[in-house]
């Protein structure tokens, strides 16, 4: 028999074992260690999905419906706490000391030569990855490596040791 956990943002971790559960849910990163186990055919799995679907979901009203009701024309800008910024452009961007931002995050060595991978999506906000050496932080919250998480406008995402804060600005077309 299979087992699961249920994380709060609505995804459902299954494992085999009892004790094999991941760190992180794979899903938005959050640490499921707290969570209770259940057995993966156990009834109320489903309806506690559909209660964390809809209190994340209300959470995020405010961010969610900014992200999809403004025009398209939108540029992602990772603003460094040195008040230097990244543009991202809209293709997405992997960045590092060697690649978008090498020129601003040259004072931090600590920031990996390749660090995050941001890809811009159309109505659902921007998604990154870590591919750093020493991790990336969103909002205080250590993200799971190669594990694409979706972020809000205005989220705080550390690069290691230094803090940025993704924004939005809008262009006018
Ligand atoms: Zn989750």
């Amino acid at each position: 028999m299979a087992f699961c956990k249920v994380c709060i943002c609505g995804k459902k971790i299954v494992f085999e074992r009892r004790s094999s559960f991941p760190d992180n849910c794979p899903s938005c990163g959050r640490r499921i260690i707290d969570f209770l186990i259940y057995a993966e055919d156990d009834p109320c799995v489903e309806q506690l999905m559909k209660n964390f679907v809809k209190t994340e979901s209300s959470e995020n009203t405010t961010k969610d419906v900014s992200i999809i009701s403004l025009p398209h024309k939108k540029k992602y800008v990772l603003r460094l706490s040195t008040g230097k910024e990244i543009e991202i452009p809209d293709e997405g961007c992997i960045i590092g000391r060697t690649e978008t931002g090498a020129e601003e995050l040259a004072d931090f060595p600590s920031v990996s030569r390749q660090h995050l991978r941001v890809t811009p999506r159309r109505n659902i906000g921007i998604l990154i990855e870590d591919i750093s050496t020493y991790g990336t932080l969103v909002d205080g919250q250590r993200i799971v490596k190669y594990s694409p998480v979706r972020v809000a406008e205005e989220s705080k995402i550390t690069l290691c040791d230094i803090e940025a804060v993704l924004t939005v600005k809008e262009e006018n077309d």
